[in-house]
């Protein structure tokens, strides 16, 4: 990658995006870009502030860099503000990925350091497990990298024109292979966000080493993984440290709903006489059985939609201990909340019925639109309808791996509750 000159392409914002900037937002929407000219597809990009129209005289067509100095306002003289340095879509409404306050020197070298502190960052903070989230885009400062660490094995997602490009994929790829030193590396392909971005079209597959399964851990508890198959990149590393919270209380008879491949399941068989797993995907079944059995533990693993599953369940009055709800995200957009809302109502209404005195419901929620305190209001709500009084144990997030950076909503999405119910 040829070393970056300080004259990247300027991109000029609005007022309204650059506010957005300066409260530490890394995102500035198209409808916020006022100029971008010719700016080629995932370039860096310096991003200035367009000038209130009365403190800068010249027009748009000709040049907003080149005003000539005028005595009548100082002012006008001077170039748009610089906000700083950010990657560019020609495709996302997102169209600018803020990456720097200050110039970028060399793009190769600033990309190879984010990912040095970003390693840094977990041999400091992640513990007990070989499996973890090495960058997590924004909140690594690397928008469009998501890299996933399975002992030997990185599984990668690719989101943005800038990170996608041939020089950019070869520095991040060395960078990792001499940090990490993996036997080999999966790309993961979400073609729907590829399309969106005007990515190439690509399948999800080995870019290097020959095997993708291997066997990692987290919290000494063991798992297979075959990084070709499954959801996300692989398993949810984001509920690690949930895991290890919620068989700290769970006791008794467990019933894990949205299993997927055992992550809850497999923790709560430590503390629980018996557990319980429900998954609609057979494959992630099969899956969970064989972690099982890595684990010398004996789980009932239950194919069926959950919905109908706990309807039957707790009209024929049917109790647990303890009961773990991890669905899907049911908020995609906004658009989405009262069908989310109803569908978080549905769930936390027939645990809370099923749930013996004293018992522990672990209830979570992946969408980024419902809010924490979203959350608690139906769980609330739930809670008056079955006539139960829940006392909050914690109140959780993701796992220190996915890191959340303050002014950057967007990189907090998963609420994870330990509840006591009455
Ligand atoms: N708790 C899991 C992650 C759950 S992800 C873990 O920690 O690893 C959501 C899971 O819900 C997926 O495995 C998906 O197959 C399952 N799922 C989605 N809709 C479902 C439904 N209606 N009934 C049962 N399972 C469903």
């Amino acid at each position: 990658m040829p070393p970056e000159k300080h004259d990247s392409p300027t991109v000029l914002i609005s007022r309204r995006g650059a506010d957005r900037v300066r409260s530490g937002h890394a995102w500035v929407y198209r409808s916020d870009v006022v100029e971008a000219g010719e700016v080629p597809s995932g370039a860096l990009v310096t991003v200035r502030e367009v000038p209130a129209k009365d403190s800068f005289r010249k027009s748009k067509s000709e040049g907003v860099q080149q005003a000539e100095p005028s005595d009548m306002n100082v002012q006008a003289a001077r170039p748009p503000r610089i906000l700083g340095y950010a990657f560019y879509s020609t495709a996302s409404e997102i169209a600018i990925r803020m990456v720097s306050a200050k110039p970028v020197e060399n793009l190769e070298q600033f990309v190879r350091q984010r990912i040095r502190n970003a390693v840094a960052y977990r041999e400091r903070f992640v513990q007990n497990t070989n499996a973890y989230r090495v960058i997590f885009s924004e909140g690594d400062f690397l928008p469009g990298l998501i890299v996933d660490r399975y002992n030997d094995i990185l599984s990668i997602q690719v989101l943005t024109q800038a990170m996608d490009t041939d020089s950019m994929r070869n520095v991040f790829l060395s960078e990792l292979q001499s940090d990490l030193k993996p036997v080999a590396v999966v790309e993961h392909v979400e073609p729907r966000l590829r399309r969106l971005e005007q990515l190439l079209d690509k399948q999800t597959g080995l870019i290097s080493g020959i095997r993708a399964r291997t066997e990692f851990q987290m919290n000494g508890v063991r798992f297979q993984l075959d990084a070709l198959v499954g959801q996300k990149t692989g398993a949810f590393l984001d509920q690690r440290e949930n895991y290890a919270a919620a068989a700290q209380y769970a006791r008794g008879e467990a019933l894990d709903v949205f299993c997927y491949q055992g992550g809850f399941g497999l923790h709560l068989a430590r503390t629980c006489a018996k557990v319980c797993g429900v998954d609609s995907s057979r494959p992630a079944l099969e899956m969970a059985e064989q972690n099982a059995a890595l684990n010398g533990r004996e789980i009932e693993w239950i194919e069926a939609n959950a919905f109908d599953l706990l309807r039957d369940y707790s009209d024929s009055g049917k109790k647990y201990d303890c009961i773990v709800l991890d669905p899907p995200a049911f908020a995609k957009s906004r658009h989405d909340l009262p069908k989310a809302w109803r569908g978080y109502k549905e769930l936390n209404l027939r645990a809370l019925k099923m749930l013996r005195p004293g018992g522990i419901l672990v209830t979570c929620s992946c969408s980024y639109h419902v809010g924490a305190s979203d959350l608690l209001e139906v769980i609330f709500s739930a809670a008056q309808d079955s006539h139960r009084i829940i006392r909050i144990l914690e109140n959780r997030g993701q796992a220190k791996d996915h890191p959340t950076v303050l002014g950057i909503p967007e990189t907090a999405y998963l609420k994870c509750l330990i509840l006591a119910v009455s």
